[in-house]
């Protein structure tokens, strides 16, 4: 039995790179603003394991009223949701996320950034896919003002 879970997380831009996303600092003259490192490919991520085992989501578990969680490396939070499902008896099987913004192009950062979310994840690279598309120039993200970032997860029990 497979279970499938989505997450959502969107981040303001802010003057001054590099861009953090997909743990990798991505060559820009913006970055993402928030209370820990701003990841938010990393937090649609956790939302998305995190609720294809119904254990909660990435506020509760990593509160931004905790000291803790400020500037904190979400690869590092992604991690632990990972480990929070395989003691629940899961391990997360295939992940595909869908970057929206303007600028930069995703694409050029798409191998490291699969890499980098598979060691987390525990999964082949193979198992991972990101994709990168602009909003048209339409809304907040059309404006340049910040990121979207939607990702779905699919998890199954431990040894198969
Ligand atoms: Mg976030």
């Amino acid at each position: 039995m497979h279970r499938t879970g989505i997450g959502y997380d969107s981040h303001r831009f802010a003057q001054g790179g590099p861009l953090r996303l997909g743990g990798i600092d991505i060559p820009s003259d913006v970055k993402c603003t928030g209370h820990s490192d701003a990841d938010a490919v990393c937090h649609a991520l956790t939302d998305a394991v995190l609720g294809a085992a119904g254990a909660g989501d990435i506020g509760a578990l990593f509160p931004d009223t905790d000291a803790a969680n400020r500037g904190r490396d979400s690869i590092e939070m992604l991690t632990i949701a990972v480990q929070r499902i395989l003691a629940m008896g899961w391990h997360v099987h295939q992940v595909d996320v869908t970057v929206i913004c303007e600028r930069p192009k995703i694409g050029p950062h798409r191998e490291a950034m699969c890499a980098r979310l598979a060691h987390a994840l525990s999964v082949p690279p193979g198992h991972v896919s990101v994709k990168g598309k602009t909003n048209e120039g339409m809304g907040f993200i059309g404006r340049g003002e910040g990121v979207a970032v939607i990702a779905v997860a699919t998890i199954a029990p431990r040894g198969q």
